[in-house]
């Protein structure tokens, strides 16, 4: 079970800190979870590599472990290691030098400042917006999407390089990526730095570019992407699928595809929030005896009773009969908002029975209330 921290970097036991540093570096891009999402062996081997590199690249920590091994390590306040291991937290914060802003966004960051520069990119993020029915979003569903972005390139595996033929530092920037130039002015000289114009910043060049994407490392394609697209989601929601985006210039990390969501009006459902919005008209006698109707919910009809005496304009609800929360969490209420239809066209029978009404109520007076 003991670990050669030495074969876990590949390095040999007289490795300097600088060829820990690459050593590791090149492992932690090759096992990145934003590389390799959801496969559990690249994180064993990702986690691995930081808790090699955590100890080789410590002094003190380095001799314990040469002298003794991991037994030197345990009774030297070394604790987290070993037993559960590191946390993916643990690794970007304690090499924040190695991680930091390279997955932060930066497409375009050093890893090490000093001696010879060496660059990781990352792909660009994709943007997609998927139109939902309210139905839908009740429910929840699953969508297929084709999105036409850069993948790794299946030939040179996104080296840029033809299979065979390796890359070689750049002969114009000895492999700072930068060209240096001293400037005079009237205020003094001046150092002016530009990326270099041969290796465009990278600081090698390819020796024979590959064949299948000329040298990029990527190719445009159009994949299918299939999306598991939770209940109650609302417009301007999103997800991000890592790693989903463009694939980056000459290897590195790929972009994440970042779906956003976008509710379509419903012929009769208003949302607001959870809470979902109907108006029904009922005739005039229904609202003075009262009924028992039928009206549409999300969830399909459902009975509603219609008190005597209602009044035209009044909300009436049915709880929990709206839209879910997020992920099918506490439903919101259905609100019916309740109007009274005067009715017009009357019939020989009506215009009867309604006249005789009026006779009735000949001698009721107007209420006269504030308004509001
Ligand atoms: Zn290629
Ligand atoms: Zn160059």
């Amino acid at each position: 079970m003991a670990k050669n921290y030495y074969d876990i970097l590949g390095v040999s036991k007289d490795a300097t800190q600088e060829e820990l540093k690459k050593a590791y570096r090149k492992i932690a891009l090759k096992y990145h979870p934003d590389k390799n999402p959801g496969n559990k062996e690249a994180e064993e081997k990702f986690k691995e590599a930081a808790e090699a590199y955590a100890v080789l690249s410590d002094k003190e920590k380095r001799a314990r472990y040469d002298q003794y091994g991991e037994d030197g390590l345990k009774n030297s306040g070394f604790s987290g290691f070993g037993g559960g291991g590191m946390s993916m937290d643990d690794i970007f914060s304690q090499f924040s030098d190695i991680f930091g802003g390279a997955f932060g966004g930066s497409p375009f960051s050093d890893f090490f400042g000093g001696g010879s520069r060496q660059r990781v990119r990352k792909g660009s993020d994709l943007r997609v917006r998927i139109s939902l029915t309210l139905e839908e979003i009740y429910k929840g569903t699953k969508k297929s999407i084709k999105v036409r972005h850069y993948e790794e390139c299946p030939v040179c595996h996104g080296s840029g390089a033809e299979p065979g033929h390796g890359s070689s530092t750049c002969s114009l920037c000895h492999g700072s990526g930068e060209i240096r130039e001293r400037v005079g002015s009237f205020l003094g000289q001046m150092v002016n730095i530009r990326p270099c114009p041969n290796c465009h910043g990278e600081g090698t060049v390819i020796d024979k570019p590959c064949r299948n994407c000329h040298g990029d490392g990527r190719v445009k394609t159009e994949s299918k992407v299939d999306i598991e697209i939770p209940q109650g989601v609302s417009t301007g929601n999103y997800m991000t699928l890592k790693g989903k985006g463009n694939a980056a210039v000459r290897g590195g990390i790929p972009g994440d595809l970042i779906v956003e969501f976008y509710e379509q009006e419903h012929p009769l459902f208003t949302r607001h929030d959870n809470d979902i919005f109907i108006s029904i008209v009922i005739t005039w006698p229904q609202a003075v005896l009262g009924d028992e109707i039928t009206v549409p919910t999300l969830s399909g009809n459902v009975s509603l009773k219609i008190p005597p005496g209602i009044r035209s304009g009044k909300m009436l609800r049915l709880r929990k009969k709206g839209m879910p929360g997020l992920h099918g969490s506490q439903y919101g209420d259905q609100l019916i908002r309740v109007q009274v239809e005067t009715p017009t066209n009357l019939s020989k029978e009506e215009e009867e029975l309604i006249s005789r009404l009026k006779d009735l109520y000949r001698n009721k007076k107007i209420k006269i209330e504030k308004y509001k």
